[in-house]
C-alpha cells in the first residue's frame, strides 16, 4: 500500500500510519481510498488483529479533500446527480470500519480537517494529540460545501444537533481543549503516549458498536420540528442562512441534511447528505469559492507571479516617506514584519503622530491579550520617526506615501534616491498617479515601481504592484519579496490611469451616483449592493473614500486629457453638487450619509430633495447587475488592454481589495460562470436602458463567439 503502513503490535493490534506521498500534508486521493479499503478489510478479516490505531507519518493527520480536484469536478461539467456519488467509496469505506466488528482508534497526531476528522467521527474512539497546532473541524462550508464524508450525520448524532450545527454552519476550527469540551474528540494525549493509549483502548474493548446502530437510539437532545431545541437550532440557523441573502447555498444545506438526516436511519441519511453536497459541487458558487479564495490565493501569497531567476530579497530597512494615513499604517506592518523602519514626514512631530498610530494599535492588541507589552515594544523600537532624509541611508526600499500630487511627489523622489544604495528599489503608493510618469523624477527608472497599498493597511490583505514601463524584471521580485515577508497577497499590473483596483473601483462608485441621479432610491442603491454581497453599499463606501478625493481625481484626469472612459461624465456632476455644498463624506460629517454621535449612521434625508426619487423604480435584480456588471466589464477591459494579465489576480484583486462578493470568485469568475454569452446579452440590455459605459467591446463579443473564458477550462 502505496499510501499507509501497516505495523501490528505484540498484541494484534494493527497501527496504521497515513503518508501520502509527494504531498506536504495528507489530502483524501483515490489511492489513499482504496488502501484504506484494503486496510480495513485485512484487519476485519485477519483473526490475529484485533482492532487498529489509525495515525499519519506526517506532522498532521489529514487536511482534507483535494480542492484542485474538486474544482476540476465543475469545469468537468458534473451534474448533480454524479457529483452526490463522489464519496461513495470513502464513505462505503468509513461504514465498513464502523460496523465491521473491531475496534478502530483515530490517534489524531496532529491537525484534522474535512474529511481527516470525518474519519476519525467513523472511528469508535477518538484521541487527539495535547498541541494547540493540532486542530479540528470541517471547514467545508467555507469552500460552498458540506462534509460529505458522514460529518453532516455522525457529529449532530454523537454531540447533539444543537452544538453540531454551529460546527457545520461557521467551519470554526476548534482546539485541542474546545474539541474535548464539546465531545468531539474523547480525550487529550501528549504526543509520545497516544500510540500506546490509543492501543489500550483497542486492547480494552474488543466489542464496539456505534449507537447509531444500536435498536432504539435517538440523537442527544433529540431531532425534528418537536425537539425542544428545534426552534433555537433550525429558526435561529436557518435566519442566520437568510443573511447569505440566496448567494451562498452551502448553508441551507447543511441545515437540510442535518433536518432530515437526524430523523432518518444511517444509511439513508448518508443518502440524503450525498444528494445535498451533490448540489453543492454542481453549483458554480462551490467552484468559485474554492480556486479564487483557496488554490488562486494560496499561490499568489506564495509568490507564483516572481519572475524567477533572482535572489531573494530581505529588506532589512524600509524607508517610508509621508507619516500620514497609508505611511503610518504602511509602517507599522513593516515594523511588525521585524523590519526597521525610517517614517519620514516634513516635521519630526508629524513623524511621531505617524508612529503613534502604532502605539494605538499596539495598545489595542494588548488590550486584547493578542500581544504582549515587550512584543510591543520591539515593534515600535524599529520605527524611527524622522524629518531627516539622510536616514535613509541604508534602506533597501523607500515607499513614498506623501500627498497625492505630482508636484509633492517630484519633490521628494529625488530628495530620497540621494542617500540610497545603487540595489535599492523606489516603490510610490500612489492611488492615480501613473507609474512611468513618476519614474521620470528618478535616478533609476528600472529600480522604480508602484506598490498600491489599501486602507487600513494593517487590516486589508491585497497589495497591487504596478509594472512602470523601465521597471526592471529584477525590482519587480524583490518588490514581491517584500509583500510576501509582510504576509499580504500580491497582484501585479501594468501602468495605466487608475491601475487596475481603483479603476474598477470607480465603476462601482459612479454606478451608485449615475442611479441616485436618475431617480433611484437610495436604500434600493444601497441594500440591492449588500444583497449582492458587496462589502459595502457604493454610496456608503464614497462617504469613505470621501468626495474631495473623486473630485481631484475627476479632475486630474481633466487635466491630463485622458481617453473619455476616466473622465467619469456620468458622476461628475453628482460629485461637484455634493462638494459645492460641503459634503465630503464621513471626515467631515457625512455626505450621502449622516454619522450621528453614539447612533448608526443613515441615508442623509436631504438627498430626497437633491435628487427626486422617480415614481417608477427598478427591480432589485437590475440594480444588482448594473453593480456587479460594471466592475466585471471594467475588468475585462483591463484585459483587453493588458493592465491586468492573469485572472486569478484580477479576482482577488476585486475580493481582497475592492470587497466583490466572495461567492462570485471575482469579476471574472462571475463572467465565466454566467458564460460569456449571457453576460453580453445583460450587458447590452444595460447599455441601452442606462448608456454606452455598459456596451460590450468587440474584443469581448469575438470572445464570446469563439467561446473563450478567462479562467483555463478542464476539458469537459
Ligand atoms: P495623508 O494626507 O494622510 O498623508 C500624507 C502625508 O505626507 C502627510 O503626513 C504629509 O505631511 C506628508 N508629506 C507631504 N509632503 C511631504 C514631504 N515633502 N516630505 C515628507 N512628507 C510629506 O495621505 P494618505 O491618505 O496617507 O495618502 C498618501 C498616498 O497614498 C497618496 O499617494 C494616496 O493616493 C495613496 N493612497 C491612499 C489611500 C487612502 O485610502 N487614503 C489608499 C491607497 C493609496
Amino acid at each position: 500500500m502505496n499510501t499507509l503502513k501497516l505495523e501490528i503490535t505484540a498484541q494484534g493490534v494493527a497501527v496504521v500510519y497515513i503518508d501520502v506521498p509527494d504531498r506536504s500534508v495528507n489530502v483524501f486521493t483515490p489511492e489513499f481510498v482504496d488502501d484504506m479499503s484494503a486496510m480495513v478489510e485485512q484487519v476485519l478479516g485477519d483473526p490475529a488483529i484485533v482492532g487498529a490505531v489509525v495515525t499519519s507519518a506526517k506532522n498532521s493527520f489529514i487536511a482534507g479533500a483535494d480542492l484542485k480536484v474538486l474544482v476540476d469536478a465543475y469545469d468537468q461539467g458534473v451534474t448533480a446527480v454524479q457529483a452526490s456519488q463522489r464519496f461513495a467509496r470513502e464513505n462505503a469505506m468509513m461504514r465498513r470500519l464502523e460496523t465491521g466488528g473491531k475496534p478502530f482508534v483515530a490517534a489524531l497526531n496532529g491537525l484534522a480537517l474535512g474529511g481527516g476528522l470525518e474519519l476519525a467521527l467513523a472511528c469508535h474512539h477518538r484521541l487527539l494529540v495535547d498541541n494547540p497546532k493540532a486542530v479540528v473541524g470541517l471547514p467545508e462550508v467555507s469552500v460552498g460545501l458540506l462534509p460529505a464524508g458522514g460529518g453532516t450525520q455522525r457529529l449532530p448524532r454523537m454531540i447533539g444537533i444543537e452544538k453540531a450545527l454551529p460546527l457545520l454552519l461557521e467551519g470554526t476550527n476548534l482546539k485541542p481543549q474546545q474539541a474535548l469540551e464539546s465531545g468531539v474528540v474523547d480525550a487529550l494525549v501528549s504526543a509520545e503516549r497516544l500510540i500506546e493509549v490509543a492501543c489500550n483502548w483497542v486492547l480494552a474493548h474488543p466489542q464496539v458498536n456505534k449507537p447509531w446502530d444500536v435498536k432504539g437510539f435517538s440523537v442527544p437532545g433529540g431531532s425534528g420540528c418537536l425537539a425542544p431545541h428545534a426552534v433555537k437550532s433550525f429558526q435561529y440557523n436557518t435566519s442566520l442562512a437568510k443573511r447569505d441573502a440566496g448567494n451562498y447555498p452551502a448553508r441551507l444545506a447543511i441545515l437540510s441534511a442535518v433536518f432530515e438526516g437526524t430523523q432518518l436511519p444511517f444509511d439513508t441519511a448518508l443518502a440524503v447528505e450525498a444528494k445535498y453536497f451533490g448540489t453543492l459541487l454542481a453549483n458554480p458558487v462551490a467552484r468559485n469559492l474554492m480556486r479564487t479564495m483557496f488554490i488562486n490565493k494560496s499561490a499568489a501569497d506564495k509568490l507564483a507571479r516572481r519572475p524567477q531567476g533572482y535572489d531573494t530579497c530581505r529588506v532589512r530597512k524600509v524607508g517610508v516617506l509621508g507619516a500620514g494615513m497609508m505611511g503610518a499604517g504602511i509602517a507599522y506592518v513593516s515594523a511588525q514584519a521585524g523590519i526597521q523602519v525610517v517614517l519620514i514626514d516634513t516635521d519630526r512631530t508629524a513623524a511621531e503622530r505617524g508612529k503613534a498610530y502604532s502605539t494605538r494599535i499596539l495598545d489595542k492588541a494588548i488590550e486584547r491579550g493578542t500581544q504582549t507589552r515587550e512584543g510591543a515594544e520591539a515593534i515600535l523600537r524599529r520605527i524611527s520617526p524622522t524629518s531627516e532624509f539622510a536616514e535613509l541611508d541604508g534602506c533597501d526600499l523607500v515607499i513614498e506615501a506623501v500627498f497625492e500630487t505630482r508636484e509633492v511627489k517630484a519633490q521628494v523622489i529625488p530628495q530620497a534616491e540621494a542617500p540610497l544604495m545603487p540595489s535599492a528599489i523606489f516603490a510610490s503608493n500612489t492611488s492615480t498617479l501613473p507609474i512611468s510618469g513618476l519614474a521620470t523624477y528618478s535616478q533609476r527608472p528600472d529600480k522604480f515601481i508602484g506598490m498600491h497599498f489599501f486602507s487600513p493597511v494593517e487590516r486589508m490583505p491585497l497589495v497591487e504592484i504596478i509594472i512602470g514601463d523601465q521597471t526592471s524584471q529584477e525590482t519587480i521580485a524583490h518588490a514581491l519579496d517584500f509583500v510576501g515577508t509582510l504576509r499580504k497577497t500580491p497582484i501585479l499590473v501594468n501602468d495605466s490611469p487608475g491601475f487596475y483596483t481603483s479603476r474598477i473601483f470607480s465603476t462601482y462608485t459612479d454606478e451608485g451616483m449615475a442611479m441616485l441621479a436618475e431617480g433611484v432610491n437610495p436604500a434600493l442603491i444601497e441594500n440591492a449592493a449588500r444583497l449582492a454581497g458587496m462589502a459595502t453599499g457604493p454610496l456608503a463606501v464614497t462617504d469613505e473614500v470621501s468626495l474631495d478625493l473623486q473630485k481631484r481625481v475627476i479632475d486630474q484626469a481633466h487635466a491630463d486629457d485622458l481617453p473619455v472612459q476616466f473622465l467619469r461624465s456620468h458622476a461628475r456632476p453628482i460629485v461637484e453638487k455634493m462638494n459645492a455644498l460641503g459634503r465630503l463624506g464621513r471626515k467631515s460629517g457625512g455626505a450621502f450619509y449622516v454619522f450621528p454621535q453614539g447612533a448608526k449612521k443613515h441615508l442623509w434625508p436631504g438627498l430626497a430633495e437633491l435628487f427626486p426619487v422617480a415614481q417608477a423604480q427598478p427591480d432589485v435584480q437590475t440594480v444588482r447587475n448594473r453593480l456587479l456588471y460594471i466592475m466585471a466589464l471594467e475588468t475585462a477591459r483591463c484585459v483587453e488592454e493588458n493592465v491586468i494579465f492573469e485572472p486569478a489576480d484580477a479576482d482577488l484583486g476585486a475580493i481582497l481589495g475592492l470587497g466583490y462578493p466572495t461567492w462570485t470568485g471575482g469579476t471574472l469568475s462571475l463572467i465565466d460562470s454566467i458564460g460569456l454569452p449571457a453576460f453580453i446579452t445583460e450587458c447590452d440590455r444595460l447599455a441601452s436602458l442606462y448608456g454606452k459605459r455598459f456596451r460590450p467591446s468587440s474584443w469581448l463579443r469575438e470572445r464570446a463567439v469563439q467561446g473563450v473564458t478567462f479562467h483555463p477550462q478542464t476539458a469537459r
